[in-house]
């Protein structure tokens, strides 16, 4: 029988995101033409489904958008996909976060004194891609230790190692010590989120007092999945789920029984589908379940 919701002390919308939000509602209500965001303005469905349904269209690429304004996600963009976006006549609003932009100003600021870099992250993300877009011929990436130690020796070249602002931090500390091990010449650049560290902490301060932990967020956020990983890593049992509808009653009953749930979300999860997970654990509990909000 469910007994206990505790909730997290850092969890869900981010400084980044709530201000891309914040930006994209504001352009949507002053413009009267077309208004476009490229890719997801946070890596969220239901946050995406709210702006469709305000007639804020999403595309891709900005091929397929014809007329009026682009909106840049939060997790920034390409400099060349800024400048072709204006060139074809559209009116460009950028919300990309300032720690996104920061890593931005490292880049262009060590590339300009002769470094090349290496950058730790996935390449397939839409930061990487903004990331590697500022100075292409200057940067690798490596996704894994790994790939990372397969890289060349690179002796007589300045380096510098930048990290996705969403990786663990203790990881990144490992990756930084081979780094070192493989280049002892390279300067670190952590350019780690400290919202990321936060929910990643926060999750560690839950787990011992849970026998399971859900994690909202989308399977396209990198730090929602994360903390989901995190969370099995340390309670036993991490779960993401997108909204209440995932949660399945069995994990309170029969032999799993889980007596205490912990909830997190990513930081690109709105508050109301946390709220909503909450109101479907207490209806699973009887309504009779202790809900443990964090200290503010
Ligand atoms: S997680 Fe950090 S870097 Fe990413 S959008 Fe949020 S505040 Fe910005």
């Amino acid at each position: 029988m469910l007994k206990k919701i505790v909730i997290a002390s850092h969890h869900g919308f981010c400084m980044g995101v709530k201000r891309a939000i914040k930006i994209a509602e504001e352009t949507a209500q002053e413009e009267t033409g077309r208004v476009t965001i490229l890719n997801e303005i946070v890596h969220n469905e239901a946050v995406v489904d709210r702006f469709n349904q305000q007639g804020v269209g999403q595309a891709f690429s900005v091929d397929d958008v014809p007329e009026g304004t682009l909106i840049i996600s939060a997790h920034g963009i390409a400099p060349n996909i800024i400048r072709d976006a204006r060139a074809k006549g559209l009116k460009v609003v950028d919300a990309t976060c300032p720690l996104v932009t920061r890593i931005y100003t490292i880049i262009n600021k060590i590339v300009a004194n002769g470094y090349y870099i290496v950058h730790y992250g996935d390449p397939n993300h839409d930061e990487t891609h903004g990331i590697v877009g500022q100075a292409p011929d200057h940067i690798t990436v490596a996704s894994s230790r790994e790939k990372l130690l397969a890289l060349p020796d690179w002796k007589d070249r300045k380096l510098g190692l930048t990290v996705q602002t969403t990786a663990h931090l203790e990881h990144f500390a490992e990756v930084e010590k081979l780094a070192k091990q493989k280049w002892p010449h390279i300067e670190i650049f952590n350019t780690i989120c400290n919202a990321t560290t936060k929910r990643q902490n926060a999750i560690m301060d839950l787990a011992p007092q849970v026998d399971i932990i859900l994690v909202v967020g989308s399977k396209s956020s990198a730090n929602s999945r994360r903390l989901a990983r995190i969370s099995g890593a340390i309670c036993g049992r991490g779960v993401l789920i997108s909204s209440a509808a995932d949660i399945d009653p069995e994990w309170f009953s029969g032999n799993q029984r889980a007596e205490a749930v912990g909830i997190s979300a990513g930081a690109s999860t709105p508050d109301f589908l946390v709220a909503e997970v909450i109101e479907r654990l207490m209806e699973i509990s009887g309504q009779t379940a202790e809900v443990i909000l964090p200290d503010q």
